[in-house]
């Protein structure tokens, strides 16, 4: 099966994150009008995230309305509405702000990019190769996964229809 790939209407930004901190490539076009958003989900056949009832409707298939105010129930509510498979995504392989995937960096080349004790301590790091910013074990973004994990608890969900 074909990994689902999303776009997210205004609203839904910080739900943007935790998909991207669970692997999948979503896009956040900012303010951007319906028509917009309806073109890119089409053209790239990305599921159309939104807290918009109309909306979710104009994107067909394609459109998810999402009810959930806050962000870890809207995760919640995307991963069960859509069955995404939790556990064997690809977690903390793409940039959270920005959605370029990472891509391993040699320890020397991070040095100033760091803390100096983040340098110290660890060994692995990524780079966003898209906005340059570093990843590391501990940093913001494997919190977020500890804390998916912990929400999720790595069961698969059962779908429900993505507008009811
Ligand atoms: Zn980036």
């Amino acid at each position: 099966m074909q990994v689902p790939r999303f776009v997210v209407d205004t609203m839904l930004g910080r739900l943007a994150h935790w998909l991207r901190a669970m692997g999948y490539d979503t896009l956040d076009l900012g303010p951007a009008d319906d028509d917009r958003l309806l073109r890119l989900s089409l053209a790239e056949d990305r599921i159309l995230l939104t807290r918009d009832g109309k909306l979710a409707r104009l994107a067909g298939p394609r459109g998810c309305l999402i009810r959930a105010d806050r962000v870890e129930h809207q995760l919640e509510e995307t991963v069960g509405k859509l069955a995404l498979a939790v556990g064997d995504g690809d977690w903390l392989s793409r940039c959270l702000e920005c959605n370029a995937r990472l891509e391993p960096r040699e320890k020397e080349t991070v040095r100033q990019a760091v803390p100096e004790r983040v340098f110290g301590a660890q060994t692995e790091f990524m780079g966003c190769p898209g906005c340059g910013k570093i990843y590391w074990l501990g940093s913001h973004a494997d919190r977020i996964l500890a804390r998916l994990a912990g929400l999720l608890g790595g069961e698969r969900k059962r779908s429900t229809p993505c507008r009811s």
